[in-house]
């Protein structure tokens, strides 16, 4: 994704983003690292403890608002554009887990990205959005403390868009996006109007945006717009700043391919599967993931195997392990030889399917609730 001045992120490719890559991308724009300090404090969640989560911007507003018992945000949403899959199980997961720690969680259904993006009219997008909000209530979204929109019904997030648009110059715009069509652009800031929709509902109050690195742009964009909008309303409508929070965020890394390609991705099918497919497709992709095992049995025992680079690891540690112990026990064993990837595999495998079939039970019994929270009854 990176030539050798600059670092490029583009949000709309899920750009291939390397380990080294993060650090750069750390430097470049201001991201801060999650300190053991920090890490301590939000020790409840499971991203953040287990180093998913690398960087933030402004989370320590987060725990002082904790500590202080005030209102918090925390802001997300989904492209509805296809069924849910491990990378938006991990936006979802980690919304949930914040709204654990009590904020309060506001949800974007993204269809005009969707149109923007991918060409999905409206229409169509509205029973990937149901299929999508059972998808996160089911993970345990709980709906009565969520603001759950979509894009094209919501006035606010309009009306934020035309609002700071007066800001925005073309060039603001490729300088962030490189070169896209008007609609993408249009979508970026209609995000501003997401981002900062918790605050026009809700009043004044620290907001986190969870997003994978990809995200960052919008996240510049919304900050840097938001700070020159309430300065000029300060001046004009003597609002002070204090009364407005800039929305801040946390990143985690993207998962690559299963099959050890780049990104998980559509054109390769091997790389990702969906909670939807069969399960047959499911264990088949599994059984196919790329490892970071040893050519024979006998080097494993010998050599060890290298779980930090092994996708079976990596998706257990992101969502089919719950217990840090287990895991931690894991990678000891495999690093020793003790374990075998096709044992390791045959595990991933149970535990995988276990959770899909036991998700979709709970999900079926969410479908209404989201064409309730949608209204598309
Ligand atoms: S033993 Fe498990 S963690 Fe280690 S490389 Fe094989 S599959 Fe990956």
């Amino acid at each position: 994704m990176a030539d050798d001045d600059k670092l490029f992120v583009d949000p709309w490719s899920s750009s291939n983003i390397l380990d080294s890559d993060y650090l750069r991308l750390i430097d470049e724009f201001g991201i801060e690292t999650i300190n053991d300090i920090t890490r301590e404090r939000f020790r409840k969640h499971k991203f953040i403890r287990r180093k998913v989560i690398f960087g933030h911007r402004d989370l320590a507003m987060i725990h002082k608002a904790m500590e202080m018992d005030k209102p918090w945000a925390v802001m997300s949403g989904i492209k509805p554009s296809g069924p849910f899959h491990l990378g938006t199980m991990t936006t979802a997961l980690e919304i949930i887990e914040f709204q654990k720690m009590g904020g309060k969680a506001y949800y974007a259904i993204a269809d005009i990205e969707s149109w923007e993006d991918n060409g999905i009219p409206y229409e169509d997008a509205e029973e990937i959005a149901i299929d999508n909000l059972a998808d996160i209530l089911a993970l345990g979204l709980d709906p009565d403390n969520a603001y759950i929109w979509r894009q094209s019904k919501e006035p606010i997030v309009k009306d934020v868009c035309f609002k700071v648009s007066r800001l925005v110059t073309q060039n603001m715009l490729n300088a962030i996006y490189g070169e896209k069509t008007f609609g993408l652009y249009l979508a970026a800031l209609i995000q501003c109007g997401d981002i900062l929709l918790p605050q026009v509902v809700d009043g004044p109050q620290p907001t986190i945006v969870p997003v994978g690195i990809d995200q960052d742009p919008h996240i510049r964009l919304t900050r840097d717009l938001a700070r020159r909008y309430y300065k000029e309303k300060k001046i004009d409508e003597k609002i002070v700043q204090e009364e407005f929070f800039l929305p801040g965020a946390t990143y985690h890394k993207l998962l690559p391919g299963l099959d050890g390609s780049d990104k998980m991705s559509k054109r390769n099918p091997n790389s990702y599967f969906t909670f939807n497919e069969s399960l047959e497709s499911i264990e088949k992709k599994i059984r196919g993931a790329l490892t970071g095992g040893r050519k024979n049995r006998k080097m494993q025992e010998e050599l060890g195997g290298e779980p930090q680079k092994c996708m079976i690891y990596k998706i257990l540690m992101y969502h089919f392990e719950e217990d840090d112990e287990v895991l931690a026990q894991e990678f000891e064993q495999c690093v020793k030889g003790e374990l075998l990837c096709g044992e390791h595999k045959q595990t991933c495998v149970e535990r995988v399917l276990k959770f899909i079939k036991h998700h979709r039970k709970k999900k079926e019994k969410n479908i209404d609730k989201a064409r309730e929270i949608l209204n598309l009854e």
